[in-house]
């Protein structure tokens, strides 16, 4: 059987026009502010499609960058600046930053009604207890996938590769929160293919391409591949060996063009929810 596959692109263009609507009605346009430090080509294209996705969104954006020898005191400066700022309802500092900063100073510094990434402590708390909170876009992304092509995690085995704070845990607590019985995996996990081959639904979040194999997959699994990669040929890649998965699997990501885009279009979603917080 050959998988369905998940149009991200498709469902975060649906996504970003829903925003774009309901900005509309708010009293103000909300504001997102972007902090790069230093000059990683990756980050610049983060931000440079963040731009991109505000504009379409309607969503006021303001960028900062950095020189890499900035120094820390100049970024919690900025920090505190756009805390103060009521037009700016989010918040976010393109990671990672230079060596010799402290990112958990960055992450802390930031107020965590403008946290749009989700990564303070007291919205990884929040999370956690099922309260109200923003959480990280890439986990949430992906559950806005699985809602949108049906799939419940409720009851269901649901295995996450992968146990960072930005990705496979927090996707580990919004399964949970969604009633799925979930399994965490990382680099000590024994025998990591007979743990995945339980799923009913397969999070790898890794970032070593080919580690999930077609022989890990139980048929009809719907398969999510989170990671970025590159091929020898420079090309962007996932997790999961996406053609011999894709024919046992029942949903399968792409990569390119799978979760990327829900991650880009959940910031938006999350800025928009910042501002309503906001009283907009
Ligand atoms: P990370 O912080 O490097 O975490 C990788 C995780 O994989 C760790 O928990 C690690 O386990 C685990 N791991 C490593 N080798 C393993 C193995 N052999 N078996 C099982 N688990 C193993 O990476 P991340 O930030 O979560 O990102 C993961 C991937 O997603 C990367 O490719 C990244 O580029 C991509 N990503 C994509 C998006 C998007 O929008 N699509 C967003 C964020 C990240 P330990 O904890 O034991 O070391």
């Amino acid at each position: 059987m050959a998988a369905t596959v998940i149009d991200g692109k498709a469902l975060a263009a649906k996504c970003k026009a829903r925003v774009a609507k309901e900005v509309e009605s708010l009293s103000r346009r909300p504001g997102l502010a972007v902090i790069i430090v230093g000059d990683n080509q990756a980050s610049r294209t983060y931000i440079n499609s963040k731009r991109k996705d505000c504009d379409e969104c309607g969503i006021y954006s303001e960028e900062y960058a950095l020189p890499a020898d900035a120094g820390q005191a100049a970024l919690m400066e900025i920090i505190e600046s756009l805390n103060g700022r009521p037009d700016i309802d989010g918040i976010l500092c393109q990671l990672p930053l230079p060596e010799g900063y402290d990112e958990e100073a960055v992450l802390l510094a930031i107020d965590p009604d403008k946290d749009v990434d989700g990564f303070h402590p007291i919205n990884v708390g929040r999370l956690s207890t099922g309260q109200p909170c923003f959480a990280p876009c890439t986990p949430a992304g992906v559950m806005e996938m699985l809602k949108e092509y049906g799939v419940d995690p409720k009851g269901k085995e649901c295995v996450v590769v992968g146990r960072s704070n930005i990705v496979g845990k927090p996707m580990g607590m919004l399964l949970l929160a969604a009633h799925g019985t979930v399994t965490i995996c990382h680099s000590r996990t024994k025998d990591l293919g007979e743990v995945c081959r339980r799923a009913d639904i397969l999070v790898a979040a890794v970032g070593k391409r080919n580690i999930i194999t077609a022989d890990m997959v139980k048929e009809g699994a719907v398969v999510i591949d989170v990671a970025m990669n590159r091929n020898e040929a420079g090309k962007l890649c996932g997790d999961v060996d996406y053609p011999a998965v894709a024919e046992k699997a029942s949903l399968i990501t792409p990569v390119p063009g799978g979760v990327g885009p829900m991650t880009r279009a959940m910031l938006m979603v999350n800025t928009l929810e910042a501002a309503r917080r906001h009283g907009c």
